[in-house]
């Protein structure tokens, strides 16, 4: 089957007509972001953010629009409003320094802090996908939890949010204002995905300035309110996307999980190296799947290259936060939207999972040591 082209998306959207005006929405220059890969297409429609609420009939003919050109074989229409009628998107990034944590000044409109009330953000990466980054966060965040911290939870896998599948959490999110979404809520954790906006089947390929803008309202638009931490559910890999969420999010730091296979594969190196150009320190590396523990012997099957984490992690001079066996209890539990840290606590592998949230909770509360850098020295005479 021939491959469609934008021309052909364009021209499909060409007959979509915005009801406020009665022109097309290509002609209007609504349409943007518009990506098409085998067959499967993705755009973002730009509205002032007083109509978006009702524009969704526009979304949906927009849609429905582009389905029909042949072989077309999904569709992705989302609205992104823009703060100022007229702003440039995405919105201005955050200075190039990063300010990990600290004191941000409240306030208003694109150049406000990203998310004022919370103290630490971190993210949880990884060299490439299914490596079990998302249980690994999922897990980390309620161990942060059931520790007392107020936790937030930001699943950034725009691509693929698995967060609504593993806290449990379904149905939409509240906006008391039509501003500002609440956070979702369980476990005690409170938890925002684009998988609460659009359905899970739907397959997210935007281009990086739309994941770009996509994250920053989940951080900004969201009431979060006061956390002590979050933590950012990472997309897999080391593309342009990861890299420019890195740079324009405040972290604190980053944790990097890797199966002991993938560390063999340099997949983890090119994440540490992401990380640190663009200044942001990496916590440590968490060896997922490390080795497998049979279920009805309790025997430990050693898979190939395990410890390889470690003794790369040494090699880095980074720290090795723990390893997390392969483990049915695991995936059926994080599958299953009751994550072993809340259904089974007392089960060695939370254990394990609240041990390595610890470690991460004492780094980005030890300053100088969570940055990653020198802090600038007080000398008392
Ligand atoms: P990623 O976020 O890296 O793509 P996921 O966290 O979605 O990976 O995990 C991929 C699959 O592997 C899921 O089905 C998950 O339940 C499973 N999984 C992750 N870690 C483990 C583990 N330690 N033991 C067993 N299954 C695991």
């Amino acid at each position: 089957m021939a491959e469609v082209t934008e021309d052909q998306v364009l021209d499909a959207l060409k007959g979509v007509t915005d009801p406020d005006n009665g022109e097309d929405v290509v002609s209007l220059g609504m349409v943007s972001g518009l990506v098409v890969k085998d067959g499967n297409v993705g755009f973002a429609i730009e509205v002032d953010p007083e109509r978006g609420p009702q524009l969704e009939p526009l979304r949906k003919a927009a849609e429905e629009a582009v389905d029909a050109v042949p072989g077309v074989l999904s569709v992705t229409a989302v609205l992104t409003a823009e703060r100022q009628a007229g702003a440039q998107q995405p919105p201005p990034p955050q200075a190039q320094g990063l300010a990990p944590q600290g004191p941000a000044p409240h306030g208003a409109g694109p150049d406000a802090p990203l998310a004022p009330g919370v103290k630490h953000i971190v993210a949880i990466a990884s060299g490439k996908g299914g490596v079990g980054k998302s249980t690994v966060a999922v897990n980390i965040a309620l161990a942060l939890t059931a520790a007392g911290h107020k936790t937030g939870m930001l699943d950034a896998d725009i691509y693929g949010p698995s967060q609504p599948r593993m806290t449990g959490i379904s149905g939409q999110p509240n906006s008391a204002d039509g501003q500002t979404l609440d956070p979702m809520e369980n476990y005690g954790l409170k938890v925002m995905s684009m998988g609460f906006l659009v359905a899970e089947d739907t397959p997210m390929i935007w281009r990086g300035p739309m994941v770009m803008s996509a994250l920053q309202q989940m951080l900004r638009d969201v009431n979060w309110g006061e956390l002590d931490i979050m933590i950012v559910d990472m997309p897999p890999g080391t593309g342009d996307a990861q890299l420019t969420m890195a740079q324009q999010v405040p972290l604190a730091g980053a944790v990097i999980v890797s199966t002991p296979q993938d560390i063999a594969l340099l997949d983890t190196r090119k994440g540490l190296n992401m990380f640190r150009k663009v200044d942001v320190p990496v916590l440590g590396v968490v060896e997922n799947m490390s080795y497998f523990k049979c279920p009805e012997c309790g025997h430990e099957s050693h898979i190939f290259s395990h410890g390889g984490a470690k003794l790369e992690a040494e090699r880095l001079g980074i720290d090795f936060l723990g390893e997390v066996p392969l483990d049915i209890e695991i995936r059926e539990t994080s599958d299953g939207g009751r994550p072993i840290v809340v259904s089974d606590p007392e089960n060695e592998h939370a254990k394990t999972f609240r041990a390595i949230a610890d470690r991460i909770w004492d780094k980005v509360n030890d300053e100088g040591a969570a940055l990653g850098r020198k802090m600038p020295e007080i000398i008392v005479h």
